[in-house]
């Protein structure tokens, strides 16, 4: 059975929340982040009420192997407790023979998704590339930063800060 799961990137680029068969699921921490928004939460309350969307909550034992996972792969300090609940969710799936696939932009989720041999889609990026630059921004407000502080929010709507790598054709433009 095919199960999408989305982040908040997947939500913010407006993707589609199931139909017919195909189910999408959130986690809770994931419609904390994006409630914020208040086109975003019309939205998501039109899909849970008609059973588009499901919001369900990882067993804390996946949550445990991602954690483990993402220090393995040095992903550890990338990953927000919305995200690791999300890839919980979806090994949870996995391992109940469900077909997961996570939408989301986050070059973390998606390197922890390829580590456990999880399908991922990439909206807006072609999902994971190697990257010698990182460009950091705020999924929110869509401002970028060069640099962040400890709290990784960003310091304009307190939103998550992300990153993703920066594009080939940025890179030039701003070496020149
Ligand atoms: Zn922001």
């Amino acid at each position: 059975m095919k199960t999408i799961l989305l982040d908040s990137s997947a939500f913010i680029a407006g993707l589609e929340m199931g139909e017919g068969d195909v189910k999408s699921f959130t986690v809770p921490s994931i419609i904390v982040e994006i409630e914020k928004n208040p086109l975003l939460r019309l939205r998501i309350q039109v899909a849970t009420d008609s059973g588009r969307l499901l919001i369900k909550t990882p067993e804390r034992k996946y949550v445990h192997e991602i954690e483990e996972a993402s220090k393995t792969l040095g992903e550890s300090g990338f990953l927000s407790i919305p995200d690791k609940d999300l890839l919980a969710l979806a090994l949870q799936f996995k391992e109940e023979g469900r077909d997961p696939i996570i939408f989301s932009d986050d070059f973390s989720i998606q390197n922890i998704a390829e580590y456990f041999s999880i399908k991922y889609f990439s909206a807006s990026t072609r999902g994971i590339e190697k990257a010698l630059k990182w460009v950091i921004y705020c999924p929110g407000c869509k401002k970028t930063f060069d640099k962040l502080d400890e709290s990784w929010l960003c310091p304009i709507c307190g939103t998550g800060l992300k990153r993703k790598p920066l594009k080939k054709s940025n890179i030039k433009s701003k070496l020149k």
